[in-house]
């Protein structure tokens, strides 16, 4: 009997790369104001009118999964955890069925505030992997980089994640000029010590304008740099091409002891293997985290568009990615989004 095969549509660009890694922004609102991220007034919030709703997100994120071959999905923000029905949409997403016939494997970045309240729920709804964010683990610096003095809270966010059984447990530390650079070596041996792997990352012109300055940023040479002060590196095997971060072994007296990641986005791109698709909490699908176009599929969807209409244009909009970032060409412009908006 004749079966006719259904066609599959893929995230693929002009340049032979497939998204399969989607990340979804599901709020702009945030409780820190890190410098990097935010001004420390006047955030111009998304109307709520705008804002997907959470059968709207879900719609979007099960045509990712289902019809587009999206296979990882990371909830993110602004702040995930402020946004109420988060551990519902998990739930749904980890229903979900890919194209190879598991189900999706969902992250979380958060900030970590609050987590010991929501990370039971988050767990049992089948949230597997998590990355918080701590810049410091000094509460004056912590409280001038995040312009709120909560560090003592995200540490308890991370024993609650640590508590709950979630493995890997990731920290995102962002190294600012003059700031946090202090910070390099106690939070990796704080890692160390707890067995969570660090991730730290370039900053990105992707804050307030004029706070990213490309003369002093801190560069992932100057972090390895700083590391080898006391320990020795060598680069891990078997990291994923996609991957983002050059994770190195760290190594004391001959022996492993752990490893940490350094995620060097502005000095070496990683564009030519980038697997990412994002779509924004107000339903606009970025085909690149530096993307100056967006598509909007919340209005196409409001509209009353089907799922097929949806995925074509969704895969339409992966088509127009851009083969780099162009952070270093003189041409260089920075979103109009930032980081918070477009979900990190
Ligand atoms: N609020 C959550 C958090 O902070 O983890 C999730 C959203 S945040 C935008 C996601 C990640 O982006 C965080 O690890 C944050 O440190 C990072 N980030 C924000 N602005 C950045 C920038 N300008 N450059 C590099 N990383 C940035
Ligand atoms: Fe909020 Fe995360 Fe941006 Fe910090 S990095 S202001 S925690 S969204």
């Amino acid at each position: 009997m004749y079966r006719m095969q259904q066609q599959q549509i893929r995230l693929t660009d002009s340049y032979g790369r497939v998204a399969r890694d989607l990340r979804v922004s599901v709020t702009d609102r945030c409780n820190l104001r890190c410098t990097y991220c935010m001004p420390e007034e006047g955030m111009q919030w998304i109307a709520d009118s705008r804002i997907l709703t959470l059968s709207e997100l879900e719609r979007l994120v099960r045509i990712g999964v289902e019809k587009l071959g999206i296979r990882s999905v990371r909830f993110t923000g602004g702040e995930p955890l402020l946004r109420p029905g988060l551990a519902d949409l998990i739930g749904q997403t980890a229903k979900m069925t890919c194209d190879n016939g598991e189900h999706p494997d969902i992250a979380l970045t958060t900030n970590g505030l609050g987590l010991e309240k929501h990370i039971g729920k988050l767990r049992d709804a089948g949230l597997k992997r998590i990355n918080i964010s701590v810049d410091s683990l000094d509460p004056e610096r912590f409280a001038k980089l995040t312009r709120r003095d909560r560090l003592a809270d995200v540490l308890k966010g991370i024993e609650a994640a640590k508590a709950a059984g979630l493995r890997p447990i990731k920290i995102n530390t962002v190294v600012m000029p003059n700031t946090n650079e202090a910070d390099i070596l106690p939070l990796l041996d704080f890692c160390l010590n707890q067995g969570f792997q660090l991730r730290f990352i370039e900053e990105m012109p992707l804050g307030p304008p004029q706070v990213w300055n490309r003369d002093i940023m801190v560069k992932a040479e100057d972090i390895k740099a700083t590391i080898e002060e006391k320990y020795q590196l060598s680069l891990a095997t078997g990291q994923r091409a996609s991957s983002p971060a050059k994770v190195w072994d760290v190594v004391q007296d001959g022996a492993i002891i752990g490893q940490v990641g350094i995620i060097a986005s502005v000095t070496k791109p990683f564009c030519g293997d980038c697997d990412r698709t994002r779509l924004t909490a107000d339903g606009q699908i970025r085909n690149c985290l530096f993307a100056r176009r967006e598509f909007n599929l919340r209005d196409l969807m409001r509209g009353g568009a089907s799922d097929e209409e949806l995925a074509l244009a969704w895969a339409g909009e992966m088509g127009r990615k851009l083969p780099g970032h162009g952070i270093d060409s003189p041409s260089f412009l920075q979103p109009q989004r930032g980081m918070s908006a477009i979900g990190g």
